[in-house]
This record gives C-alpha cells, sequence and structure tokens, in this order.
C-alpha cells in the first residue's frame, strides 16, 4: 500500500501530517508529501483515514 498527495491540491491544513505522521509530513514547499515507500502494517488505518480526512481530497491511497 502506497499513498501520493496531489500537491497542486494540498491546501496545507496540515491534517494528515496529524492523523498519520509516519506517512505524511509537510514539505518544504509547504504542501503535504508521503512517504516514497511502502506504507508500514502499522499505519496503514491512519493512512487511509488521512486520506478520508483530507478536505480536498488530495490524497490516492493504492492498496496492494
Ligand atoms: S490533509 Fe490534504 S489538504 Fe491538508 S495538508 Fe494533507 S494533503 Fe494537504
Amino acid at each position: 500500500m502506497r499513498a501520493f498527495v496531489d500537491k497542486d491540491a494540498c491546501i496545507v491544513c496540515g491534517l494528515c501530517a496529524d492523523i498519520c505522521p509516519e506517512v505524511f509530513k509537510m514539505d518544504d514547499d509547504g504542501t503535504a508529501t508521503a512517504i516514497d515507500t511502502e506504507i508500514p502494517d502499522d499505519a496503514k488505518d491512519a493512512a487511509r483515514e488521512a486520506a478520508e480526512q483530507c478536505p480536498v481530497d488530495a490524497i490516492r491511497i493504492e492498496e496492494d
């Protein structure tokens, strides 16, 4: 499972990094970014939650 952030859509609210800091962080350009590796098992539920909560649907989750 992997996560991707649409940086053009991100409104820099910081919610994803709050919900799932194992996967999302705020990048140097101010928008969110996701780790570019497989999401650890113990972070998957939080990553899905972050995608659901993103106010502009900027997070895409690719399940295995
Ligand atoms: S929750 Fe969505 S809009 Fe907010 S920082 Fe994360 S990707 Fe950007």
